[in-house]
């Protein structure tokens, strides 16, 4: 019998084990994991950004959490020896409308108690040529970093203090008793004490395989990149992102510097129609039945149907993709635009058709289930993992 089992090899499931296991270093504790390697899912497919904490509801979990996970971020990649930049972001508003946004968004980062400078049309210029914009917010604390790399570490540091990983093993059910739960996987049955699923897309599946009525559904959204030809150079210092539109849940596709030296755009974010495919956007129709049979689902789409429909033609057309970067980076070609693997994200949407925002934990008796952790998740991993592990302690005393 283990003490702790925990589902999900992305990055708060290993965080969290991490966690634990320097709470309880005498702990017994095992990971499992559907795939046959670590991060396959979010945390292998993201921007690799360290989120400084500007877009978040002032005292939200979402705001404190962002700020502490870029501090410590940058402590773990900096005691472990793991790339990282603090390169800074700049958010550039194109227009009067987009600058008026941009004088709001200035109040939130000072709201959440971040480092910032304006930036003139003509300081833009010097400080970042191939970038064309009115009026600028620089964030000096955002940066870069390979989120594969630290989940990696984490799971070196784990089977250091003699947890084990199971890869491979899908989880088909779970049972709760009164004294114990059990995981049953093709590669055997786990039994715990306690249970902590982080289980990203599949979150919901995985909630009800535990009992738990919900009222939600993971909705997956793709996110599209590409990446700019290493013919084009250095072509931007910084991160540099669009004034983001207050309606939409998602920052709008930014240029993205790489921690391997390379650069992206991306990622917009268009339906999928498979929680997990990776090519392209064909439906899986067993994904398709889980979202057509949920009433929230079409909630969702009558109140983003213009938004989606704009994002649809960006995914269609690479040429109004370009033209949407353009407006801040005008040099950008078709040529330039190379393709790349996508990200696929988990959208938690409740039955009402809203998309929900913040982090959201479920729990029964013997298990805690992280059901919504949309970005900066990556970048707040180590402090929502002390969140969870607080809360799998006090089930177990
Ligand atoms: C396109 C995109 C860009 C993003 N950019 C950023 C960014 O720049 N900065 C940032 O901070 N955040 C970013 N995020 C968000 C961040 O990547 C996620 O919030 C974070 O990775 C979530 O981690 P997780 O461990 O919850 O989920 P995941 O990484 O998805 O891990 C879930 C794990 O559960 C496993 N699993 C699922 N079902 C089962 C089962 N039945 N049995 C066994 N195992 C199972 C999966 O195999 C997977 O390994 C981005 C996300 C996307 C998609």
């Amino acid at each position: 019998m283990y003490d702790y089992a925990i589902i999900g090899g992305g990055i708060l499931g290993l965080a969290s084990a991490y966690r634990l296991l320097r709470e309880r270093p005498n702990a017994r504790l095992v990971l499992i994991d559907k795939e046959q390697a670590l991060a396959r899912h979010q945390s292998g497919h993201n921007s690799g950004v360290i989120h400084a904490g500007v877009y978040y509801q002032p005292g939200s979990a979402k705001a404190r959490l962002c700020k502490q996970g870029a501090e410590r971020t940058v402590r773990f990649c900096e005691q472990y020896g793991i790339a990282y930049e603090r390169c800074g972001k700049l958010i550039v508003a194109t227009d009067a409308e987009e600058q008026q946004r941009l004088e709001g968004l200035e109040q939130r980062v000072i709201a959440n108690g971040l480092d910032y400078e304006t930036v003139s049309a003509e300081r833009l210029r010097e400080i970042e040529p191939e970038i064309t914009g009115v009026a600028a917010l620089l964030i000096p604390a955002s940066g870069i970093v390979d989120y594969k790399r630290i989940c990696a570490r984490l799971a070196e540091l784990i089977l250091e203090r003699g947890g084990e990983i199971r890869l491979g093993a899908p989880v088909r059910a779970i049972r709760e008793g009164d004294a114990e739960i059990t995981v049953l996987t093709n590669k055997g049955d786990f039994t715990a004490r306690t249970l902590i699923a982080c289980t990203g897309l599949q979150a919901d599946r995985i909630a009800k395989m535990s009992g738990l009525d919900i009222d939600f559904r993971v909705v997956p959204f793709r996110g599209e990149y590409y990446k700019i030809s290493a013919a084009r150079g250095e072509l931007v210092n910084r991160l540099i992102y669009p004034v983001p539109n207050p309606s939409l849940p998602f920052l709008g596709v930014h240029l993205t510097r790489v921690i391997d030296g390379s650069l992206t755009v991306g990622p917009n974010a268009v339906l999928s129609f498979g929680r997990e495919t990776y090519g392209a956007n064909f439906p899986v129709p067993r994904d398709m039945a889980d979202m057509m049979s949920f009433p929230g689902f079409y909630k969702l789409m009558a109140r983003f149907a213009a938004a989606g429909l704009y994002e649809l033609r960006g995914s269609l057309s690479k040429r109004v993709y370009l033209e949407r970067c353009r407006k801040y980076c005008p040099i950008l070609a078709l040529d330039d635009l190379e393709p790349m693997e996508p990200g696929i994200r988990a959208q938690t949407v409740s039955s009402d058709g809203r998309l929900i925002d913040d982090f959201l934990f479920l729990e029964t008796a013997r298990s805690l289930h992280v059901c919504n952790a949309p970005s900066p998740a990556a970048t707040s991993a180590l402090p929502i993992a002390d969140e969870i592990v607080s809360r799998a302690l006090r089930k177990a005393n």
